[in-house]
């Protein structure tokens, strides 16, 4: 049993309570415009560049069996996806790199070799009240490998928090709730039309799942997640929406409202478009009439994390 990662971040502290090891899944049935963590979507590993770290060396396209790196005018490395056999498995140009500007996004690993990574902290998140954080991407994309991973921890005492889109079958949420201590729950477009516009996909499995979740009496095990993405989640009424229908089905005790950041960056370094109309922050006073329409519900906002 092998699941697919892209990194696996020590010290975390905005993952959840306590300092935590946070393990970043690779594959994501959402496309939502403004994602933060690019490298999760692709359920394959990928290529990516990093041209402030490149020496113009030009291993990577004499080593490449493919003859699918080259270098165009203004010297930036490009790769012609429709050669290059990453999702395969060739790792070549990565390994070959003398400086890491080429890096290869994702590696299989066993639930074994993920224990003894997470294990490494161990007395770290006794102290700290920490523990392990599923991230992505979507870790309930994986079930079988997010499954087998959370039993190992289980079997340790571990305290686990994942960190979901709710976007899954029931089924699996079902399967993978008893052994997760606490779910970082994101809520994004509360229109179905606008949600499938701006995400790929519809909301109703992620309200059934949340409802789901608080008949488990696990509200106050989930720490709610808004990503503040002007002028498509931050409008009046897409909050007011949300407030509502929260204030409707259970108690809950906190949301974190997460401000959109410009991370067009990142995109082209994996060679993908970048889609998001705007680039800057959302105002302080957009964050502050957020914040205000959820504590009216009885929430603790939280700025981030
Ligand atoms: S991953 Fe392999 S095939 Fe793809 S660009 Fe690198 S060396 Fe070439
Ligand atoms: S091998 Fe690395 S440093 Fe050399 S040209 Fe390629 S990306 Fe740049």
């Amino acid at each position: 049993m092998r699941g697919l990662i892209f990194d696996i971040k020590r010290f975390a502290i905005h993952d959840g309570p306590g300092i935590r090891t946070t393990i970043f899944m690779k594959g994501c049935p959402l496309r939502c415009i403004w994602c933060h963590n690019p490298e999760g979507i692709s359920p394959k590993p990928q290529v990516m560049y990093f041209e402030y770290k490149c020496i113009h060396c030009y291993t990577c396209v004499n080593v490449c069996p493919q003859k699918a790196v080259y270098f165009d005018e203004g010297g930036m490395q490009r790769i012609k996806r429709d050669l290059c056999t990453v999702e395969q498995g060739c790792r070549i140009c990565g390994d070959m790199c003398p400086t890491t500007a080429t890096k290869i996004v994702g590696r299989y690993i066993t639930v074994e070799e993920l224990m003894q990574e997470v294990m490494k902290d161990a007395n770290l998140y006794d102290d700290s009240g920490g523990g392990v954080t599923f991230s992505g991407g979507e870790p309930l994309f994986q079930p079988q490998f997010l499954m087998e991973a959370l039993k190992s921890l289980r079997r340790r005492y571990i305290h686990v928090a994942l960190d979901t889109s709710g976007y899954s079958p029931t089924e699996v949420l079902k399967a993978v709730e008893p052994l997760v201590n606490l779910f970082l729950y994101d809520l994004k477009l509360f229109d179905e039309e606008e949600h499938k516009k701006y995400t790929g996909v519809g909301n109703k499995v992620i309200k059934k799942n949340l409802k789901f979740l608080v008949e488990r009496g696990r509200a106050k095990d989930i720490y709610l997640r808004f990503p503040v993405i002007p002028g498509i989640t931050d409008t009046s009424s897409n909050v007011e929406g949300w407030a509502k229908f929260l204030q409707g089905i259970g108690k809950f005790e906190r949301i974190h409202l997460l401000p959109f950041h410009d991370v067009s960056e990142k995109y082209r370094r994996l060679g993908m478009d970048y889609l998001m109309p705007a680039r800057e922050a959302p105002s302080e006073e957009k964050m502050k009439r957020i914040a205000e329409r959820f504590e009216e519900i009885g929430l603790e906002v939280v700025r981030g994390g």
